[in-house]
């Protein structure tokens, strides 16, 4: 398809049977028809098939495309820039039941692979990779960057991951480089891997004495990761292009780094808040006190109010967890327990009956509603 075709190129309207004035979506659809009906898995040995499947592909990639689109409809074949009128594969995304993969599509074509030059063999991109890591509860407070080893596969330099030597690579002769094979069942049309290049489309002839034609080397990477403080349990962080080697000179996949938080003996996590338990004994709780904690932020004066009563909390703001978006902290929630000594000194009971007889007694049955608030006392 250039210029050096003297034969008049038909019309791309006609081509695929539609109106110039076609919408998309018809558009769509009658390319879908007519080249399911040309398909060469369905004309097999059918030369004229092969080339309408061609015709109707290139047309539908012109005429799917607004700007090339535009120009045909001014200036007809000749406003196509040279190479304006290749097919590009990308437009056929979405007809994967008419094309199977891409890349044998780019093949069938004569494109080579998407990512590779033509020629190559195809690329494929690593799979991603999966890596546990527990921390401490101080470092998913603080951040941190810890250095782990990772086993995994690297493609190997001398072949780029072919696992080829440079002239070692030759078509695979079952496949005819597609990397799949077609079964004809009745009326059904079967798609396979080929299973002699595991789907390549090629095989290797003199293998890469480097790798001995694995592709790939195995190894174990040591890597930092960058913990950014506030990270918690099932926390996934991304390591762009540190999985598997891709195939064929194809990008890494991801490593994923999945991050398990250690609990803490004092603190516990709720989102971005802390919250621990503090007891207080009668007294202090009567007359109120100041209790040191030590906290992630040093030591800090909890100031619990006179005539607190057993459950309830005091809030420290902006004392919890960093937020991993960078939006602050949460706060550090001092729930109080008020203790009632069980064993007395002779001298504090005697105190404590000089008080009974100060107190008021209030022993009187109360409404409902307190077990409501009791429940509230017993969650921690
Ligand atoms: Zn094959
Ligand atoms: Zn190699």
């Amino acid at each position: 398809m250039g210029a050096e075709n003297t034969v008049t190129k038909a019309d791309y309207y006609d081509v695929l049977g539609v109106q110039k004035a076609v919408d998309d979506n018809t558009l769509k659809s009658a390319y879908r028809k007519m080249a399911m009906r040309y398909h060469p898995d369905r004309n097999p040995g059918d030369k004229a098939a092969e080339e309408k499947f061609k015709e109707l592909a290139e047309a539908y990639s012109v005429l799917s495309d607004p700007q090339k689109r535009a120009a045909y409809d001014r200036y007809g074949h000749d406003g196509l820039q040279a190479g304006g009128a290749s097919v590009n594969p990308d437009v056929f995304t979405e007809f994967n039941d008419i094309f199977g993969d891409l890349f044998g599509f780019g093949d069938f074509f004569g494109m080579g692979g998407r990512r590779g030059a033509a020629g190559q063999s195809r690329t494929q991109r690593g799979e991603d990779v999966r890596y546990d890591l527990t921390i401490e509860f101080e470092d998913a407070m603080r951040g941190t960057a810890i250095e782990i080893q990772v086993p995994r596969l690297d493609a190997c330099g001398k072949c780029r991951g072919k696992g080829a030597q440079a002239d070692g690579l030759v078509t695979c002769p079952t496949c005819r480089g597609r990397g799949e094979v077609v079964f004809q069942q009745a009326f059904l049309q079967i798609r396979r891997p080929c299973t002699q290049c595991g789907g390549r489309g090629q095989l290797v002839r003199k293998a890469c004495d480097g790798c001995r034609g694995e592709g790939y080397i195995r190894s174990e990477r040591k890597l930092k990761v960058n913990i950014p403080a506030g990270v918690d349990t099932g926390t996934r962080l991304r390591l762009s292009e540190e999985g598997q080697p891709g195939a064929g000179g194809g990008p890494a996949g991801d490593l994923y780094v999945v991050i398990r938080v250690k609990e803490h003996p004092v603190f516990q996590r709720h989102d971005a808040d802390l919250h621990c338990i503090v007891p207080v004994n009668v007294a202090q709780a009567a007359l109120g006190t100041q209790v040191d904690l030590l906290t992630f932020d040093g030591l800090q004066a909890v100031k619990v109010p006179e005539g607190i009563q057993h459950g309830q909390q005091v809030r420290m703001r902006g004392l919890g967890v960093p937020r991993v978006n960078g939006n602050g902290r949460g706060d550090l929630v001092v729930h109080v327990e008020v203790r009632v000594p069980s064993k007395l000194t002779r001298e504090q009971r005697k105190a404590m009956e000089q008080l009974l007889q100060l107190l008021p007694s209030e022993n009187e049955p109360e409404d409902k509603g307190l077990f409501d608030k009791l429940k509230d006392f017993l969650v921690q």
